[in-house]
């Protein structure tokens, strides 16, 4: 175990050396269990500690890998752009945040969507980026959820949705809370075609999206301990004036309370969806 005596390499990098910064992208430690792991076999795993099963963010490309069958994803509504018709400023104007933000995360929006195979079945599907400002609900992610529904409903196809979202987009204000009322009419109409909708509802789901079309599933799924609920649970502790019980909000707790339907692990979940399309469409 000559590697784990070198306890100097797995030791934050300092900045600007160059040998620690590597030790560190080699090695890493797992914020669950306090191990340490190889990081190459957390990738291999999809971000899941291979020691504790913890789930760690999976960024979206990786993410519609993991799901959709190799090669179908067609993406679509990508040339879709977030305006800011209200001029929003807050610390920094909105559209300098987005543009910003745009650059780092190397996406437009915080949704990506289109056509792909699960299983070899066709969907109709879209995915929440949380790393492009929270996963947030603006006008373009919403006019992009709808058209997943539209899109399903024209091709006769199921719909599956990945969320991670903290809610509404504030600073698109009123517009933002209107895509709530949007996305669940677009659902409604897609409900003609009987053909399911599959919500998978990933850590965290919370807000505006939680409280619409990612809870409108036919089916719903959760990650593993994920966090979903629509307001924090301090406001709710503050409103309500008790404590509120342990693991509240998380996947396990609402499964028992039957606000979802199954928790299905990563490695299982391209499995899980194909079956569950099978059943169902
Ligand atoms: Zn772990």
């Amino acid at each position: 175990m000559a590697w784990f005596s070198k306890t100097k390499t797995l030791k934050a990098p300092e900045a600007g050396v160059k040998g620690a910064s590597q030790a560190a992208s080699l090695w890493q430690k797992c914020d669950a269990c306090g191990e340490v792991i190889y990081t190459q076999d957390w990738e291999r795993h999809w971000n899941v500690c291979p020691l504790c099963g913890q789930h760690d963010p999976l960024p979206i490309r990786r993410r519609l890998e993991l799901v959709l069958d190799l090669d179908s994803f067609q993406e679509l509504d990508g040339e879709l752009r977030p305006q800011d018709p209200l001029g929003f400023a807050d610390t920094k104007k909105y559209k300098d945040r987005l543009r910003s933000v745009a650059k780092n995360s190397g996406l437009a929006e915080a949704f990506v969507s289109g056509t792909g195979l699960i299983e070899g079945r066709s969907v109709s599907v879209g995915c929440f980026a949380f790393e492009f400002m929270g996963g947030s609900m603006g006008s373009v992610v919403g006019e992009k959820v709808a058209r997943v529904f539209d899109r399903a409903f024209e091709l006769r196809v199921p719909a599956v949705t990945f969320s991670s979202s903290g809610g509404a987009r504030m600073q698109e204000g009123v517009l933002s809370l209107m895509q709530m009322a949007k996305t669940s009419a677009a659902l409604n109409r897609f409900r003609a075609v009987r053909k399911p909708y599959v919500s998978v509802m990933l850590h965290p789901t919370t807000g505006g999206v939680a409280a619409s079309f990612a809870w409108l599933g036919d089916v719903i799924i959760a990650e593993p301990k994920a966090l979903i609920g629509f307001a924090g649970p301090r406001v709710i502790e503050q409103t309500i004036r008790e404590k509120l019980p342990a693991g509240f909000q998380r996947a396990e707790f609402l499964r028992e309370h039957g606000m979802i339907d199954a928790i299905v692990k990563r490695s299982e979940l391209r499995q899980k969806l194909g079956q569950l399309l099978a059943l169902l469409s």
